[in-house]
């Protein structure tokens, strides 16, 4: 029996791991074909997205019944705009893209994409929509072509290379020996940061969706290939409604609109100037990463 209950238990701690990292899920479901938490309502329909308004309506929510983590959270990320969310470790950020991606319900308060519920729609159809690059993209042990594909079920050649073009790694990837039939992963060439980056950006392109979720996308990069994913990021989000958590508030000074989040609550929101002028916590935050990049520096 307990022979039997092992394989299960690692598809827990697998499912477990990849909620915490948001890898993309739609797909690991299908890999692990286990029970999600959270079920889709009886006969729901299919999210149907143009251009995607978000919005957060008083949402409340813990991992543990006893702690409430967000306490009554309400933003809007309008259609095609870019918010981030900046504030200290633990604040809840990540959690709140968990919930976009509905790896758990809200206790209370509702999560709309263009007016739509996410809680009755389809998960299907809601991950489909949004495309998330997570601070350390997984690869697979495959081939470099089958990483970026893997992003949409039906992707043609076509597809993969002007998603490599997009994300800046063709050039890359055309000066490897065997192309897009390369190894890569544990047992194939190994990628740097900035490059396995790229080919999660390439991923999400693949997917075209219209909503981007980036967690700490460049925060484990060294400055300069932070700067360059940077300016990727910029131009393929320029046209989806974009929700960025960042630690560093250098790469996200020119949001529309930024958000600053303190144990579970809104702190402060405003343009980068806004919030230096009105010296608060995002000012204090600002003038603390200033100094350290000096002392780098
Ligand atoms: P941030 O991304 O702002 O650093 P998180 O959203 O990851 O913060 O976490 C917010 C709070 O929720 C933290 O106190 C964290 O310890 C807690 N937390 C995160 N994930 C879980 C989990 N799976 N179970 C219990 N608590 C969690
Ligand atoms: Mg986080």
């Amino acid at each position: 029996l307990t022979q039997l209950f092992r394989p299960l238990d690692m598809l827990g701690m697998v499912y477990r791991t990849v909620r915490q990292g948001l890898i993309d899920m739609a797909e690991m479901f299908r890999l692990i074909d286990t029970e999600a938490e959270v079920k889709d309502a009886p006969g729901a329909p299919v999210l149907v997205v143009r251009r995607p308004t978000l919005a957060f309506e008083d949402v409340r929510f813990g991992y543990e019944e006893d702690r409430e983590i967000l306490h009554g959270l309400s933003f809007e990320v309008p259609a095609g705009a870019h918010v981030a969310i900046v504030g200290p470790s633990g604040a809840g950020k990540s959690t709140i893209g968990r919930l976009l991606f509905r790896f758990y319900d809200p206790w209370a308060g509702r999560i709309t994409i263009d007016g739509q519920d996410i809680a009755q729609v389809t998960q299907e159809s809601l991950r489909a929509a949004i495309g998330i690059v997570p601070q350390d993209s997984v690869l697979f042990n495959d081939t470099i072509g089958y990483n970026i594909a893997y992003g949409r079920d039906c992707a043609t050649r076509d597809d993969v290379i002007a998603a490599a073009r997009d994300a800046a790694i063709l050039p890359f990837i055309e000066r490897l020996p065997e192309g897009f039939d390369t190894e890569v992963g544990e047992r194939g060439l190994k990628l740097s940061g900035g490059e396995k980056q790229r080919v999660a950006i390439a991923r999400t392109l693949v997917k075209d969706p219209p909503i981007l979720l980036l967690d700490e996308a460049t925060s484990a990069l060294d400055s300069r290939t932070e700067q360059a994913i940077l300016a990727t990021l910029r131009r393929v989000s320029e046209h989806r409604t974009t929700l960025a958590i960042a630690h560093r508030l250098s790469t996200i000074a020119d949001a529309d609109r930024i958000l600053v989040l303190e144990q579970g609550r809104l702190a402060e929101s405003g343009t980068h100037r806004e919030l230096l002028a009105g010296r608060g916590l995002y000012a204090e935050m600002w003038a603390r990463q200033q100094a350290e990049d000096r002392e780098e520096a």
